[in-house]
């Protein structure tokens, strides 16, 4: 996910292009809002968090661009791509280094763990709105 802060600092194209250079395939994509109660379901592991007030208020502060992405080892190699939580923290060249403007404000969002790809996938998207692997293999042999 591209977060509030990013889209209105009109970073959506830098961030995508990072993302299809890095070898990623955008399988789903769209622009929305969540509301407070989106946010506070999307991130309910944090309820319990000091900062999950803050974190649900800024995720619905403004659009978000919602996004399922395709690549062997894809949740490793993102969390790569983005850098730490905290952009200070970040290696150089990470989305977040680059775009992020603080800790809570972090420019993306990206998933843990493969399981929490499939529900947050399944939080944004239809099945009838993303491409199945397949159907990626066979574009990317167009
Ligand atoms: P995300 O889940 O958004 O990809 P992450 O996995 O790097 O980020 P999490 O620990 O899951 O980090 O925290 C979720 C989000 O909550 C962070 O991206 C950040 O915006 C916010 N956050 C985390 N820790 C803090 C903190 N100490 N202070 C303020 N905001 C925080
Ligand atoms: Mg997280």
């Amino acid at each position: 996910m591209i977060k509030p802060g990013a889209v209105h600092n009109k970073h959506i194209g830098h961030i995508l292009s990072k993302i299809e250079e890095a070898g990623f395939t955008i399988a789903a994509i769209k622009t929305t809002r969540l509301s407070l109660e989106d946010a506070a379901e999307f991130y309910a592991e944090h309820k319990d968090k000091p900062f999950y007030q803050e974190l649900i208020e800024f995720m619905s502060s403004g659009p978000i661009i919602a996004m399922v992405l395709l690549k062997e080892n894809a949740v490793e190699d993102f969390r790569k791509l983005i850098g730490a939580t905290d952009p200070a923290k970040a290696a150089e060249g990470t989305i977040r280094k680059l775009f992020a403007t603080s800790k809570s404000h972090n420019a993306v969002h990206g998933s843990d763990s493969d399981a929490s790809a499939e529900r947050e996938s399944a939080f944004f998207f239809s099945r009838r709105e993303f491409l199945r692997s397949d159907e990626v293999i066979a574009s990317m042999e167009y």
